[in-house]
């Protein structure tokens, strides 16, 4: 098994807190070098510090192409190019839809769909010129699965899970792969409002055929694998991490 990236270098946006910041952990851990973003600079770089082992925390809307463009002179300075891109950063507006407003609609969709376009063409092409790099897509249960008054969320995530498959065939050959990683429910800050109501709570349990939610460690075993060279042969594909949700 070659699960070892040291002499990597992974960015991972989002990752200030919950899934993205238990990504940064794992991937350093597993030996990479590590840059994290996420809209608010000051804590990526108190994030970055607390990991230690040279992360680097940088500010940036994922949504901006301009800061996107900022990030990868930024982090090519620090860092050189990049070998594992972890598009992570994302968040979600529920509401029903005759109840969601335009600019609502479009906040999801530009930060968990055009976000992981910027940053991969942004990214990508060093990994391309290299020949060997790893995009990892944050998809969701809810890029094949639908619930009501979730639309902005669950398109952005089947958008991912078709954009990755994209990725996939126009790079097959260049030994850059595309994979997403679709998780089930993590207790994080982007389900606060589940979490905080006992009764939703319970009712997104009943959806999972293991009973529970998921704990953030449970994701670790597939980000390594998709970042490393033990994937070498996967590219475009899903990986659900659900308690069986979706195998429903
Ligand atoms: P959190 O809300 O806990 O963390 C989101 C992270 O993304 C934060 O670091 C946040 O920092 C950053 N972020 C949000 N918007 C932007 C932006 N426009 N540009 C840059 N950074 C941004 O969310 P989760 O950890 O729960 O989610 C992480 C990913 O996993 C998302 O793509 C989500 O859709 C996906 N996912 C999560 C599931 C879950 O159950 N938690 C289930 C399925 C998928 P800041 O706000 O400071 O910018």
């Amino acid at each position: 098994m070659k699960l070892d990236l040291t002499g990597k270098v992974a960015l991972v946006t989002g990752g200030t807190r919950g899934i993205g910041h238990d990504i940064c952990r794992v991937l350093g851990d597993a030996g990479a070098k590590v840059a994290l973003c996420s809209r608010d600079a000051g804590k990526a770089q108190e994030v970055a510090a607390a990991f230690g082992r040279g992360a680097k925390g940088y500010g940036c809307d994922v949504a901006v192409a301009a800061q996107v463009e900022t990030l990868a002179d930024a982090v090519e300075k620090d860092f050189g190019q990049i070998d594992v891109l972890v598009n992570n950063a994302g968040f979600t507006k529920d509401n029903l839809l005759f109840r969601i407003a335009e600019a609502d609609w479009d906040s999801v969709i530009d930060t968990n769909l055009k976000g992981p376009f910027l940053c991969t063409k942004a990214f990508a092409p060093g990994m391309i010129k290299k020949g060997w790099g790893r995009v990892i897509n944050l998809g969701s249960v809810l890029g094949v699965i639908a619930l009501p008054g979730r639309a902005p969320y669950a398109s952005s995530k089947a958008g991912i899970i078709n954009l990755t498959r994209v990725l996939a065939l126009e790079w097959a050959g260049t030994g850059v792969t595309a994979n997403a990683i679709c998780p089930g429910p993590f207790a994080t800050e982007m389900n606060r409002a589940l979490l905080d109501d006992p009764v939703k709570y319970q009712e997104f349990v009943k959806n999972i055929p293991m009973g529970r939610w998921g704990e953030l460690e449970e994701l670790a075993g597939a980000v390594v694998f998709l970042a490393s060279d033990a994937s070498s042969f996967m590219t475009g594909s899903s990986v659900f991490v659900d308690g069986g949700w979706t195998a429903r």
